[in-house]
């Protein structure tokens, strides 16, 4: 296990948080209400994280936040994941939206946006992917057009987690098409300034986290609300997005760490040909297999986070922690299906939730090739600075 690498501080937090969600969550059914969409939104979970001090660990305590930092973070997203990946995302957005209002948002921006979201009173929900580009982010068509103390963004987003009832967005757009990458901004849409939910997604997991699609016909977004610089939202994304891969991946881990806890105690119990099911080493062998990858998992999302929190950007590391991680987590689940038999296709035990949930993490938020992209041409780089030819 990881423990040995966390201080008696971190564990201490890990444990308060592991009780708040057993003791203040669980009895709320509010995962059950998601994924039956009784609920398309899990707005009280989020309010109760505010008020619980949950929400912008990594975010300074000026803003609303808990002063913490990113193992934290990856601390808490692992223990959500053990409930269900779409609460990870909701406990995390304001985070990984509150990273780039931090950094890059003028004293006015965080004060009326990033404080409200640290206290679980607002809901922000990103605005990135498009039909017609989400690996490709710099293919982005919605364009920003500057008219005078204004911008006019037209164009459509799809999946924006939350994207029902988010409060406002961060929307990706394009103010330079001629610049691709660095011709891209960042700016602050508020609702009602004219964005509009086209349609809720029916999902094979996640439910009940209101992804949507959404339409931005001619919304006026004052300049104020542009946030950074213009032509700094490549920047500003892969500034946020680090955060947002690791604790997502966190979940799965997660979710795998209790589908093999599940998996371990029904082989002890269930017997097949007169024996029981652990005694097969079909089933024991791939059981330590799995655990081992699931803590190997565990331990790339620390190192990536330490990295991070001493200053370094460590693309490489958070990339081959999202693919590696978010994979584990995902094959541990499925093991545990099997191991189960017909009774874990059911919904008597969550792992065929847990399947479907965990799933999607292999996609968003960057996918597993485009993880494996980012690490290899960091391998490549490092290896040409070593021999010189950098
Ligand atoms: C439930 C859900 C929630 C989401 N939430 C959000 C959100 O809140 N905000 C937001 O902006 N987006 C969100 N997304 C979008 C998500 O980030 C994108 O779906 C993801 O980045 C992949 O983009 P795409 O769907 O356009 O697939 P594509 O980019 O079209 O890719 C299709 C396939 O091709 C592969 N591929 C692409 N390029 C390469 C390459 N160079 N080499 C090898 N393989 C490649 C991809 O890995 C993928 O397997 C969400 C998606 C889902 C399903």
């Amino acid at each position: 296990m990881s423990d040995v690498f966390l201080t008696a501080e971190e564990l201490a937090f890990r444990d308060r948080y592991r009780k708040f969600l057993q003791e203040e969550i669980v009895p709320l059914k509010i995962v059950e209400r998601m994924d039956s969409e009784a609920t398309e939104y899990p707005t009280e979970f989020i309010r109760r994280c505010g008020r619980a001090g949950y929400l912008g660990l990594a975010i300074a305590r000026e803003w609303g936040g808990q002063g913490l930092d990113t193992v934290h973070e990856v601390l808490a997203s692992e223990e959500t994941g053990v409930l269900s990946t779409g609460l990870v995302c909701a406990r995390g957005m304001p985070t990984y939206m509150g990273k780039a209002l931090e950094r890059y948002g003028t004293p006015e921006q965080k004060e009326k946006y990033l404080v409200p979201v640290m206290k679980g009173e607002k809901i922000v929900a990103e605005a990135l992917t498009e039909p017609v580009a989400g690996s490709d982010l710099a293919g982005i068509k919605t364009k920003a057009v500057r008219d005078g103390d204004h911008y006019v963004i037209t164009g459509e987003k799809r999946f924006q987690a939350g994207g029902i009832g988010a409060d406002f967005f961060l929307v990706l757009a394009v103010t330079d098409p001629a610049a691709r990458h660095k011709g891209l901004s960042f700016f602050i849409v508020e609702r009602d300034m004219g964005v509009t939910v086209e349609e809720k997604y029916q999902l094979l997991g996640f439910r009940g986290m209101g992804a949507s699609r959404l339409g931005l016909k001619e919304v006026r977004v004052p300049r104020a609300n542009l946030l950074g610089e213009e032509g700094q939202g490549w920047e500003i994304f892969n500034y946020l997005i680090r955060t947002e891969r690791l604790c997502e991946a966190a979940g799965n881990i997660g979710a795998g760490r209790e589908a093999l806890r599940i998996a371990a105690e029904y082989s002890d119990t269930r017997k097949a040909f007169g024996r029981k099911l652990r005694d097969f080493q079909a089933i024991s062998f791939r059981l330590a297999e799995m655990v081992t990858a699931v803590d190997a998992g565990r331990l790339l999302l620390l190192r990536a986070a330490r990295k991070m929190d001493r200053g370094a950007w460590a693309m490489k590391e958070v990339a081959q922690a999202k693919f590696f991680a978010s994979e584990a987590g995902y094959r541990a689940v499925d093991f545990a299906l099997q191991v189960l038999g017909g009774i874990g296709y059911t919904n008597q035990y969550p792992l065929e939730r847990f399947l479907r949930d965990t799933r999607v993490v292999l996609i968003y938020t960057g996918s597993s090739e485009i993880q494996r992209l980012l690490a290899a041409r960091e391998i490549y780089n490092e290896l040409l600075r070593e021999t010189g030819r950098g």
